[in-house]
């Protein structure tokens, strides 16, 4: 890769925490993501929003490291998630490299996900235990803390079974926070659940703009809840980004006739 072309760190005053520089992603002779550049800046909300197969979710998990990038560069905190220098270019990094660098990238998923034979709290200690190398007093006591933020101190030692849809999404937000990351997806985290128990997940989200220092990249359909909660809503068409802007402008004045048409097919 031409070190011309990426940057092997990004400096200067303020860099992104989330960085997709020219990101293409294919399968086979389908375009999912077409050069994409995006920028989500330190402690920023961006949702993206968009027709089914838009390449939404791919977003997400190329972040994730999930999907393999065809082409460009993903930065996270100005460092390269897949890249690493070598004489001064930029080549393919080693998966301990990736691990580290994707230490700082939390996600919660549509469908929870939670280990079944796990308590709530087991759930949220694993990782930073088996990960992170904290003590298992440690750990617990950072799952307790994180467990009362999410409104579950009652159901700490509950199996996921015995819990319901928007419990167990609560405790998979917890169970990320857990691993403190700079960085949380979130992709159709209501989905997959009743209507009625969508408002106790939102909630919490609502919750960690407020207490938390994260930076936070939104998958939903839900355009209610975009609006409120996001700095900047991206609006995807074909695997590019069609329109981006503050969520008044993208849902009360839209510029792009995509972009219109497809809020008034879900609006
Ligand atoms: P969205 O989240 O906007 O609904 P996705 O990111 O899930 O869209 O998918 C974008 C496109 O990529 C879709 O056309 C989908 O069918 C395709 N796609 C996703 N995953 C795969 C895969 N593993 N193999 C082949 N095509 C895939």
């Amino acid at each position: 890769m031409n070190n011309q072309d990426f940057p092997l760190t990004l400096q200067g005053e303020n860099p992104p925490m989330v960085r997709f520089d020219k990101v293409t992603k294919r399968y086979g002779d389908l375009t999912v993501l077409d050069s994409l550049e995006l920028d989500v800046r330190a402690n920023e909300m961006v949702t993206i929003v968009g027709p089914s197969g838009s390449g939404k979710t791919t977003v997400l998990r190329m972040l994730m490291t999930l999907e393999h990038i065809n082409e460009g560069v993903i930065y996270v905190d100005g460092r390269p998630l897949t890249h690493m220098e070598k004489d001064g270019q930029l080549v393919r990094a080693n998966k301990s490299y990736t691990r580290e660098v994707r230490k700082d990238i939390g996600m919660v998923f549509q469908q929870f996900n939670l280990f079944p034979h796990m308590t709530a709290l087991e759930n949220c200690t694993e990782a930073p235990i088996q990960v992170l190398g904290l003590s298992k007093k440690d750990a617990e006591e950072r799952a307790v803390e994180l467990l009362e933020m999410v409104g579950l101190d009652d159901k700490i030692d509950q199996y996921p079974a015995r819990l319901s849809g928007g419990q167990q999404q609560r405790v998979a937000i917890a169970r990320a926070l857990a691993m403190r990351p700079k960085v949380m997806l979130f992709d159709e985290v209501t989905s997959a659940l009743d209507p009625e128990v969508i408002g106790e997940v939102t909630q919490v989200i609502r919750k960690l703009r407020v207490k938390h220092d994260l930076t936070m990249l939104m998958v939903t359909h839900q355009m209610g809840f975009a609006r409120e909660i996001s700095d900047r809503v991206c609006f995807f068409y074909n695997g590019s980004i069609v329109e981006q802007g503050a969520p008044e402008e993208i849902f009360s004045n839209p510029k792009e006739e995509r972009t219109a048409e497809f809020l008034s097919a879900v609006l």
